[in-house]
């Protein structure tokens, strides 16, 4: 047997079984690239999912790192740290937000969010009966209370009960979520692009009139920004190409690009009612090591132009995309914009899955999202010609 069978033959023995993971053993990365254990090469366009944005083996972003570790890790959040004073700033001005805690992961990011609403409406009314809505097919993460508005039955259910009071909505449908709406909402959570659930953007009329609304009613729009988020759209935010703001945003995934790290973040006028001293904390969340990354993420971004090779590269990954929908009758709709892109497969005459495994065989990674969608989520400095070698790989692979 060779070693790469044996390690996952090992890993299979100890691992609770939560994933069925493809059978490939990474050993490092290069660029665009990641490199197994014997040495084969391939094309990521799946970076980590959504969190690897400027690349493997980035010296700049390695160095930054390694020379907080040698500084100070951990502090606790009992004590100030100049880097999370420092990302704090950037990412909250990135986001347009005023207020940022930071968080391990994109589901605890959630559970800040849902427990910032609540306390909202709680210091309003004092009531403890208040609701929130979530859209179909949505995906917030693995914890209890992002679990409870993600909009996908089969995830939530053998966990029940979850948080209660949640109402579910259709998303795009504005009549759906105003049909949902009661005195009792604080709340209405979304993506601002459905990342899991395949690869759908809100319509610009939709969230519009969502705002509009949560205006009209004081109910918070908390958006969820862990996956769109941090450029991939082309936008820094998603919703920024939308000219409307959330009052809470969610991120994590590309935030720190490989190191656990997340964040909510809100406007003073919902820090002003919701969190207080006492109320919400983490031991580890947003500490120097994990916020000096973000420093360095963000800086990149800035000096390497990110957002507009996200724009130029994306609209080309765009046009090659619907040549491949073209050529393959098993290829039903694309959507998506930026670098957070999917391809529709009709699963009777070729499974998406498959597509997939196949790519990996053939060294280009891409995953599916949904049950019939392969998601194009590479890092955010692909060029062009990473492009037309990801279309050659897929178009062989399907
Ligand atoms: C990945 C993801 C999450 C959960 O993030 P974790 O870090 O895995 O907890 C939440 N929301 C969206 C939109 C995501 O893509």
């Amino acid at each position: 047997m060779d070693k790469m069978n044996e390690y996952i033959n090992e890993a299979e023995q100890v691992l609770l079984h939560t994933y069925n993971r493809f059978p490939v053993v990474f050993d490092h990365g290069k660029g665009v690239c990641l490199y197994d254990i014997n040495g084969k090469e391939y094309l990521d366009f799946c970076a980590g999912i959504a969190v690897f944005a400027l690349g493997y083996g980035n010296e700049e972003y390695n160095n930054a790192i390694k020379a907080q570790v040698d500084k100070l890790i951990h502090t606790s959040n009992l004590f100030y740290s100049v880097p999370a004073i420092e990302a704090a700033k950037k990412l909250g001005a990135a986001a347009g937000m005023d207020r940022v805690f930071f968080t391990n992961s994109g589901a605890e990011a959630i559970e800040g969010a849902i427990k910032s609403a609540r306390k909202y409406a709680y210091t309003k009314d004092g009531s403890t009966d208040h609701e929130i809505i979530a859209m179909e097919h949505s995906f917030h993460g693995r914890t209890m209370g992002a679990l409870a508005v993600t909009g996908n039955k089969k995830y939530r259910e053998p966990f029940e009960p979850l948080i209660g009071n949640i109402r579910y909505a259709v998303f795009n449908d504005y009549e759906s979520v105003l049909s949902q709406v009661t005195d009792k909402t604080c709340a209405i959570i979304m993506e601002t692009i459905q990342g899991e659930g395949g690869i759908y953007p809100a319509d610009k009329d939709f969230l519009k009139k969502i705002r509009k609304l949560c205006d009209e009613k004081d109910i918070l729009l908390i958006l969820d920004e862990i996956q769109c988020g941090m450029g991939r759209s082309g936008s820094m935010f998603a919703y920024q190409a939308y000219g409307i703001k959330p009052d809470i945003v969610t991120a994590a995934k590309a935030v720190g690009c490989g190191v656990p790290v997340g964040a909510f973040m809100m406007t003073q006028k919902v820090a002003d009612m919701a969190l207080k001293p006492g109320d919400h904390g983490t031991t580890y969340g947003g500490n120097p090591l994990v916020t000096s990354a973000i420093c360095e993420v963000l800086k990149q971004f800035e000096e390497r132009r990110i957002l507009d090779n996200v724009k130029e590269v994306g609209d080309y990954m765009y046009d090659r995309l619907e040549e491949v929908m073209k050529a393959h009758d098993c290829i039903t709709a694309h959507r998506g914009v930026g670098l957070m892109q999917g391809l529709v497969f009709d699963n009777d005459l070729k499974p998406a899955s498959e597509v997939s495994k196949k790519a990996i065989e053939n060294g280009l990674i891409v995953i599916t999202a949904g049950s019939n969608v392969i998601r194009f989520i590479p890092p955010l400095v692909i060029t062009k010609e990473d492009v037309d070698r990801m279309t050659d790989i897929l178009n062989r692979s399907i």
